[in-house]
């Protein structure tokens, strides 16, 4: 290969994401992918079936001109419909308006549309061509495809988006320890459906705008909408333990009862829940770590392959997405060193995988267990008053996370110093009505600094007389 040349494995995401955004610049990319082409073959069952679309995702898509296509496709979700167990519901918006929504959209017709980019873009797809082991000090990489032939390929450059079970993490890790650590949620899900309803003019059974959640302390069911009326449901409990648990609940009937119990409403909208209940699998969860996510300039991990997370604040591909974007500008910079890109790449992105790794677990925490809490409820509120006064010094973590490109770090830090001060400014009010709204603004403008400029780069300017 020419020095230009860069092997990707995996054409999942964000395989399909960096290999249209490398070829862009002018690199000529081969991506190897294990499965058959999922445009032609379907996809093929046992993961999420469709993602929530967040700002860090959709500018990486701007940049490959895929933007608008993909929000054609997409439902859009304003905020949390959250269903309580008296069978009500509320909208808790994520943002101020609908410029800070997110958007659910279809894994498999996500992919194929970025696959489809990336072959026009030019770069070239080796479909059913799994990665077995590679020999990273000769630069070669040994495939082995679906009828069962081997063949190696010269891969002096090889990046990894072949997802959380990376098999080029593994050989990168014979080849030297990458300090890999895996810790298990311990909780599992499992996908159900509620299907369009039979009035092709209103095919949606509940809100279409919105992710809808029913929090129930230690577990919770969600559903995001599909374009064409159905909602995909997923269940989240522990796998193991006192009823409820995945282990507890014993077949179809039995989860039947418990849904009849702790999800009623939800329940009556599924009328298949016994055959999928027994059709689809337990999903695990899990959190990667790794200490290294290079090998000098010869191979690198990107996306789940380097920094897998729980999918509760809907990040992962977000996550990847960005990383895809960051990782080609670097080349773009310095298109004859990966020794040097790499090294950049893992120093810019590593923190900040580590932040979004953690705040995707604390808000497992928050969406289960906290958006129905009156404690919970007051900060968000005094929170969305102090943006709402003084947008120059208060953005609600969720937001920096989901609407900006801030750091996934600085939003970590941010939130921490913001939730501490609402905290304080709290003690000893049980509404928010009782609170000094301008001795409060007076506060967070004397402990906190300024948000960086980047807070308002899309949709989130301060308002025109704020402070
Ligand atoms: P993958 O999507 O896993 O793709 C890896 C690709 O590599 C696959 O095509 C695979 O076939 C291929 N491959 C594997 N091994 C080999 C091999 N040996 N050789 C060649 N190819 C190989 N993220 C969000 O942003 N928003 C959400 O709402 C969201 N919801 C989620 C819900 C659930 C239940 C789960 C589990 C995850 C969710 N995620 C979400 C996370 C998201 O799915 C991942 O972060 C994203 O898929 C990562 O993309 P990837 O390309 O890195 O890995």
């Amino acid at each position: 290969m020419p020095r230009n040349d860069i092997a990707v494995v995996g054409a999942g995401l964000v395989g399909a994401m960096v290999a249209t955004l490398l070829t862009q610049r002018g690199f000529r990319v081969s991506v190897f992918e294990k499965r058959p082409d999922p445009r032609r073959a379907g996809v093929q069952g046992g993961r999420s079936i469709n993602l929530a679309l967040a700002e860090r995702g959709l500018h990486a898509l701007r940049a490959t001109g895929l933007a608008e296509q993909v929000l054609a496709q997409s439902v859009m979700m304003r905020g949390r419909m959250v269903h309580d167990p008296a069978g009500h519901s509320a909208l808790q918006r994520y943002g101020a308006d609908d410029s800070e929504v997110i958007w659910s959209v279809s894994r498999e017709g996500l992919n194929g549309l970025m696959l489809d980019a990336a072959e026009a873009a030019g770069a070239t797809f080796h479909f059913g061509q799994g990665l077995e082991s590679a020999d990273l000090d000769a630069g070669r990489l040994m495939l082995r495809s679906t009828d069962g032939t081997q063949r190696s390929i010269d891969a002096p450059v090889v990046i990894g988006a072949d997802g959380a079970g990376s098999a080029l993490r593994a050989q990168m890790h014979r080849h030297a320890p990458l300090g890999e650590r895996v810790e298990e949620l311990g909780h599992g899900y499992k996908e159900l459906e509620i299907p369009p309803g039979s009035d092709p003019s209103a095919p949606f059974a509940i809100e279409p705008h919105a992710l809808h959640i029913w929090p129930r302390g230690h577990y919770m069911c969600i559903a995001l909408p599909n374009r064409e009326g159905s909602f995909t449901v997923t269940l989240f409990l522990p796998n193991e333990g006192e009823h409820p648990s995945f282990r507890s609940i014993a077949g179809a009937g039995a989860a039947e009862a418990f849904f009849r119990a702790d999800f009623p409403d939800a329940l009556a909208l599924m009328p298949t829940f016994a055959h999928d209940w027994a059709a689809h699998p337990v999903g695990m969860l899990a959190t990667l770590y790794l200490d290294r996510w290079h090998i000098g300039g010869r191979a690198l991990l990107i996306g789940d392959a380097a920094h897998a997370i729980v999918p509760f604040h809907g990040q992962g591909m977000n996550c990847g997405f960005e990383d895809a974007a960051e990782l080609a500008d670097l080349f773009a910079a310095d298109p004859t060193d990966p020794a040097a890109v790499f090294a950049a790449f893992e120093t810019r992105r590593k923190p900040n995988a580590d932040a979004i790794a953690r705040m995707a677990l604390e808000n497992y925490v928050e969406m289960r267990d906290k958006v129905a809490d009156p404690v919970f409820l007051r900060k968000r509120e005094l929170g969305a008053l102090l943006t709402e006064r003084c947008p120059s010094h208060y953005l609600p973590r969720y937001r920096m996370v989901t609407f900006t490109h801030l750091p996934y770090a600085y939003a970590l830090e941010r939130g921490q110093a913001q939730d501490t001060l609402v905290e304080q400014l709290l003690k000893g009010h049980d509404s928010v009505g009782t609170v000094d709204i301008e001795a409060a603004v007076r506060a967070l403008q004397a402990t906190l600094p300024p948000l960086p400029a980047e807070a308002f780069e899309r949709g989130l300017r301060p308002a025109l007389g704020g402070a």
